[in-house]
């Protein structure tokens, strides 16, 4: 899927959504309503107009300040628009618009308020995995996804089930929670989309990654002796989008490189 009129309208959808992940990753942990009020300046509470609500564009054109009282916008909503658009446009073109296809979008759409919900408030909310746990099973029921069912019912319960396994298990040995249930929800979400085998190498990646940077904080906070937590999600968001992208590649690798 490589027309370039499709995915002009592909990118437009991706800068929307991101758009109003903006809205979502402000007022979801906050718990208040997506759709009320409308978006207003935090500091002089002016209601944002819809031509001052471009993604992207509007931030461009009113060089990051607010119309009214002229406060900074965080450099994060046009980060989060652009890279919802460029997440969404490289899902399509990669697979174009099959199964696999909407899919790794779906996924690649979610991961965005994932990571940076996860990365300030160390939570992610039920409605951004738990119904997508049965969305992946039930996509998994119709060919040329990821994987098939039974793949899909393995990958989610081995996910869900290690997870709270180790989330357990890090209360025990460590006397607090080293990982939260969201970590559990999301985990089986992954695995439902992507299979048993995917979740392994994401699990693997993410743990990988997660103790490069821990242990980089850790020694760098010993300087400033503050404590660091480092979530895992965002962790988890990376390493699913290297296995989306490179899992099959991957893993064929590594069978190629064990077989005898
Ligand atoms: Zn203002």
């Amino acid at each position: 899927m490589h027309d370039p009129l499709y995915l002009t309208f592909v990118l437009l959808f991706g800068l929307a959504f991101g758009s109003f992940f903006n809205v979502v990753i402000y007022r979801l942990p906050n718990g208040m309503s997506l759709l009320r009020p409308p978006s207003h300046c935090p500091k002089c509470d002016n209601l944002i107009k819809s031509y001052d609500n471009i993604p992207i564009l509007s931030f461009l054109i009113l060089r990051g300040k607010c119309r009214h009282c002229k406060a900074s916008i965080s450099w994060r909503y046009p980060a989060v628009e652009a890279l919802t658009g460029v997440l969404a446009v490289v899902a399509i073109y990669h697979f174009g618009f099959t199964i696999k296809g909407i899919e790794a979008a779906l996924l690649s759409l979610l991961f965005v308020p994932i990571f940076f919900i996860d990365m300030e408030h160390w939570i992610i909310p039920d409605s951004l995995d738990l119904p997508w746990i049965l969305v992946g099973l039930a996509l998994a029921f119709v060919s040329g996804g990821f994987v098939g069912w039974k793949g899909a019912l393995i990958g989610a319960v081995v996910g869900g089930g290690l997870f709270f396994l180790i989330m357990q298990l890090g209360k025990v040995a460590f006397k607090k929670e080293a990982m939260g249930f969201g970590d559990v929800k999301f985990a089986a979400m992954l695995g439902a989309f992507l299979g048993g085998w995917k979740l392994l190498l994401i699990i693997l990646l993410a743990s990988f990654l997660g103790s490069v940077v821990g242990v980089t904080l850790i020694i760098s906070s010993n300087k400033k002796g503050k404590p660091t937590y480092v979530p895992f999600g965002p962790f988890l968001v990376i390493a699913a989008l290297i296995a989306i992208y490179f899992g099959d590649s991957i893993i064929g690798a590594y069978l190629n490189l064990i077989r005898p």
